[in-house]
């Protein structure tokens, strides 16, 4: 829809005529009385471990009996005796791509919702859904919604990728409104520097009461009201971050600057895991949702490989996320819920560069931590011991950071690494909107 060009040429006003239907469709389509079921059933079983074990085991049966009946790629899994998840190889992304019909349940539900990956990180992967998995997924999404706050009535805004401004438009507002949802659909791919503080006036002009946006984005806002010694004006219940990878920095800036809780969902396109952030902050792995294994990678990392619940059409078994947790020494959580705890999810594994050691290193926010000045950063390599750092600076930014900039990044990728620092006015976003930490451009 917004890439129509009856979208593009329309009013302000027309454009957001346009979102509001789009959304009261969406609303009528997916909160209806079946996902209003699911949605009482997970969070009943939300403190209870044996009714959560035994809903778990039911879905999980259901899952693989389809599976093995419906699908071809998983047909050899079967066994005379009992169907078991060992008997299942792991797949990947790879795998899915080279043969994606095989995947694809021979029963076929009346309505099927296309949606593919955006391919930045190699081609794209289509998953077809059934609408049941729509319906199902609003029911988590509902869930989520619930456990940061969020009440019937309460006032929205959207920072995430939705081109709701078109990309050419150089004059604010850079937002538009869903009127059935009570909802400020704000541009992530029109935050430049000079138009940050206009983002905030909005944001309290609208009496925000919660916020769903990209980590980068918020971050961007966070950032923006540290370096002008501010704190949000407004007054929110709490700020829902996805999509992205959230640093434990990152949570500590946003929650401080707009004084609320940060409740951060991990999930993927593929939606074979989904691990979502309580009031306390800690991360619990939905086994509702899903059947998640975590893999052993070295280091103290896990990979996440995922077993999808609510898609029949194209049921992902043992799918390998190539996403990682580290693991919580916690066993019980203050919320009383209990899922199992992971102490924090790592980013992507394509978020890497390669120290001059030859080592890939990640997590590289850590290379600002302490420098004044910097609203935002991205580090891209073309070349082995080299390193463009990208960064949005603020008026307090000066040598003295710029040094100590250049001195931490030498620390984390090695003292011979070359380093050039560029200023930006704003990082590059991907087709989503979403901003890569890192970019590599070097093939292994
Ligand atoms: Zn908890």
């Amino acid at each position: 829809m917004f890439s129509s060009r009856l979208y593009i040429n329309s009013p302000v006003l027309v454009q957001s005529f346009f979102i509001s239907l789009r959304g009261w469709v969406r609303k009528l389509v997916r909160e209806n009385r079946k996902s209003r079921i699911v949605h009482a059933q997970i969070s009943e079983n939300e403190t209870d471990a044996i009714a959560l074990s035994d809903y778990s085991t039911r879905m999980l049966k259901k899952t693989l009996h389809n599976a093995v009946n419906n699908v071809e790629a998983y047909s050899k899994a079967r066994s005379s005796e009992c169907l078991q998840l060992e008997n299942f190889s792991y797949i990947d992304k790879d795998a899915v791509r080279d043969y994606p019909e095989r995947y694809e349940s021979n029963v076929k539900p009346k309505i099927v919702v296309h949606g593919s990956t955006s391919g930045t990180t190699g081609a794209p992967l289509e998953v077809p859904q059934s609408m049941n998995s729509v319906i199902r997924e609003q029911a988590f999404v509902s869930r989520m919604l619930d456990w940061s706050g969020f009440e019937k009535g309460d006032r929205r805004a959207w920072i995430r990728g939705d081109l709701v401004v078109p990309v050419a438009q150089s004059n604010l507002p850079y937002w538009r409104y869903s009127w059935f949802e009570n909802m400020m659909l704000m541009s992530s791919f029109h935050m430049k520097q000079d138009v940050l503080s206009q983002y905030i006036d909005a944001l309290v002009r609208f009496r925000t009461d919660l916020i769903q946006a990209y980590p980068s984005s918020i971050v961007t806002l966070a950032k923006y009201l540290e370096s002008c010694g501010e704190y949000y004006p407004g007054k929110l219940k709490s700020i829902i971050t996805s999509s992205e990878y959230l640093s434990p920095e990152s949570r500590k800036l946003v929650e401080d600057r707009f004084r609320c809780k940060v409740f951060d969902w991990y999930g993927q396109f593929e939606r074979v895991a989904a691990i979502a952030n309580c009031e306390h902050g800690r991360y619990h792995v939905l086994t509702d949702y899903s059947h998640v294994e975590l893999l052993n990678s070295g280091n103290g990392r896990y990979e996440i490989v995922g077993t999808n619940f609510n898609n029949e059409l194209y049921p992902l078994v043992r799918y390998k996320t190539g996403d990682h947790v580290l693991l919580s020494d916690e066993t019980t959580c203050p919320c009383g819920r209990v899922y199992p705890l992971v102490k924090g999810i790592e980013g992507r594994v394509v978020d890497y560069v390669y120290a001059s050691s030859g080592q890939q290193v990640f997590a590289l926010d850590q290379c600002v931590k302490g420098v004044a000045g910097i609203l935002g950063s991205q580090y891209v390599q073309d070349k082995l011991g080299q390193i463009e750092v990208r960064i949005v600076a603020g008026t307090d930014f000066n040598e003295a950071a710029l040094s100590k900039l250049t001195d931490n990044v030498k620390k984390r990728l090695g003292e011979d690494m070359s380093v050039s620092v560029v200023e930006v006015k704003m990082l590059e976003r991907t087709q989503n909107g979403k901003v890569r930490q890192a970019i590599c451009n070097i093939k292994e």
